[in-house]
């Protein structure tokens, strides 16, 4: 099937050429001619799979007839992030170069007045996220009785970051009789229940099964044992065994820890950024446009701010913490592996990290190579379960990254964690029958600083420091462990695949 095949204008298809796209993806060709002809659509669609056209394009064609009143916008697009409402405005930008529809973006953190303006003077099409155009519509600046076209994104999303009841109170505002397309990665009970209550008669379109990860991205677990220290050392040695990084997103799970990785990281001499939504919205712009244009390499990113991020070069994503949220994973790694692209997704996982590891894996429902690797400690799916009930003790502050490492380490070096007195480099990799796991050997050439160091004592583990930090979550809710861990390099060495129980 092509795109001249849906029903699209001519200059839709045009614009469509331009952009470099030959072939609808299975949501665009599915979900298309359903939105064209007026229906709601419910689509589970993970971000990559080209969700984003299989709206906006029909979008397009449906309202290229008509004309805007002044703060009555005719559509109306939910998205949970800015990033994400930047995204489909390039979208708009993009495929509606020769159809002149207007669109106003209204998201936190840009000026009232800018976006009060372009509604004065009326919209086709209104990108928002809830709680800034809930606050235009408490102020008078905004009416959504003539919205008939509602698209709900990532859905999922907005349920995890607590704006359902925002979104209910919206689609309260508009007209019964409206056309509702509801996308979201997942179709877990609570999403099924809210499509239920926007939708009419939805036709449903699945076009992976739910959580299900991009097969093209090749996804490596590593389990280390210590604290977050170590974990940016085997980071480094990851990527050092990766080679040269064209392009990276790294995520931690608190804003806190981004900013300490990505000091850590500009310390060793790393091209790298922070992305997180404590950042003002300009910056938090610019960043990214820094990282599109290839003049950063390494985004640091919490979840929040990289949601929906569409950057087609990122060849690799690094969860610095096992999200909390397995969900999350799948989009994490989603930000790889882009249109039709080859991926790489490495997952750092201290022993505190096991439930969520294992609900990672059980939602995947993918076999991924869980190992470790030499030179660290890495624990078992026994220690883990044996340390149950009796939290193991973390520092309850992060230190300075940059000021304690960057430079030789000598004396400071009492190890938060169980670290192994470095080894000789060997390419083979051992396998631990009690555990079933690859020792992954390390990477090939090591961290010239690691190099430098004396081998931390291994520390017994009650000795560390309680683990209570909880800081502040984005949006609403952080785990309350600090994480510890990092991964080692590549499929180079990982020797076996071995399955976590
Ligand atoms: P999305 O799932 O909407 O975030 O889109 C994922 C990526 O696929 C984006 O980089 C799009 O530009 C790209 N894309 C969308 N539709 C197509 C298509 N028909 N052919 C090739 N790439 C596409």
């Amino acid at each position: 099937m092509s795109f001249s095949d849906l029903g699209l204008n001519p200059k839709l298809l045009q614009a469509v050429e331009e952009v470099g796209y030959t072939i609808p993806t299975p949501i665009q060709e599915q979900a298309i001619p359903y939105v064209l002809m007026g229906r709601d659509v419910m689509g589970v669609a993970q971000t990559g799979t080209g969700k984003t056209a299989s709206f906006t394009l029909p979008m397009i064609e449906m309202l290229s007839s008509g004309r805007a009143r002044a703060r009555m916008p005719r559509s109306l697009i939910l998205t949970p992030t800015r990033e994400l409402a930047h995204q489909i405005s390039e979208n708009f930008e993009n495929y509606g170069k020769y159809s002149k529809l207007s669109k106003a973006l209204l998201i936190g953190g840009t000026s009232f007045a800018e976006q009060t303006k372009l509604l004065e003077r009326g919209v086709d099409v209104l990108i928002a996220t809830p709680g800034r155009l809930l606050d235009l519509f408490e102020r008078g600046k905004i009416m959504l009785i003539d919205t008939k076209l509602l698209v709900i994104d990532e859905a999922d999303r907005m349920l995890d970051m607590g704006f359902i009841p925002d979104v209910e109170k919206i689609v309260s505002l508009l007209p019964p009789l409206r056309q509702t397309l509801f996308f979201s990665a997942t179709m877990a009970p609570e999403i099924k229940k809210l499509s239920d209550k926007f939708l009419s008669n939805p036709k449903v379109i699945a076009v992976s099964k739910p959580a299900s990860t991009a097969e093209n991205v090749q996804q490596t677990m590593i389990k280390i044992d210590g604290g977050a220290k170590e974990k940016r050392e085997a980071l480094r040695q990851i990527m050092t065994g990766e080679g040269d990084i064209q392009s990276a997103i790294l995520f931690c799970n608190r804003k806190k820890d981004v900013d300490i990785l990505n000091k850590s990281l500009n310390a060793h001499g790393y091209s790298t950024a922070a992305l997180h939504g404590d950042m003002a919205q300009s910056s938090r712009t610019e960043t990214l446009q820094e990282f599109k244009d290839g003049k950063i390499k390494l985004l640091c990113c919490s979840d929040v701010a990289a949601r929906g991020l569409d950057i087609p070069a990122v060849s690799h994503v690094f969860n610095f913490d096992v999200p909390i949220n397995p969900e999350d994973y799948v989009h994490r790694i989603g930000r790889t592996g882009r249109a039709g692209r080859d991926g790489k997704a490495f997952t750092i996982a201290t022993i505190e990290d096991y439930k969520a590891l294992k609900n990672v894996l059980s939602t995947i429902h993918t076999n991924v190579p869980v190992v470790s690797l030499e030179g660290f400690e890495s624990w078992s799916d026994e220690e883990a379960a044996s340390l149950k009930g009796r939290r193991r003790k973390r520092p309850t502050k992060p230190t300075s990254v940059a000021k304690t490492e960057a430079k030789p380490e000598t004396k400071d070096t009492k190890p938060r964690g169980r670290r192994k007195k470095a080894e000789p480099i060997s390419t083979e990799a051992t396998v631990d029958t009690n555990t079933a796991e690859v020792a992954a050997s390390p990477a090939v050439v090591q961290d010239d600083k690691r190099s430098e160091r004396k081998a931390p004592r291994a520390a017994p583990r009650r000795k560390t420091k309680p683990s209570a930090v909880i800081g502040e979550r984005e949006p609403s809710s952080e785990p309350s462990n600090p994480t510890s861990s990092f991964g080692d390099h590549t499929p180079a060495f990982i020797l076996r695949e071995a399955k976590v129980a």
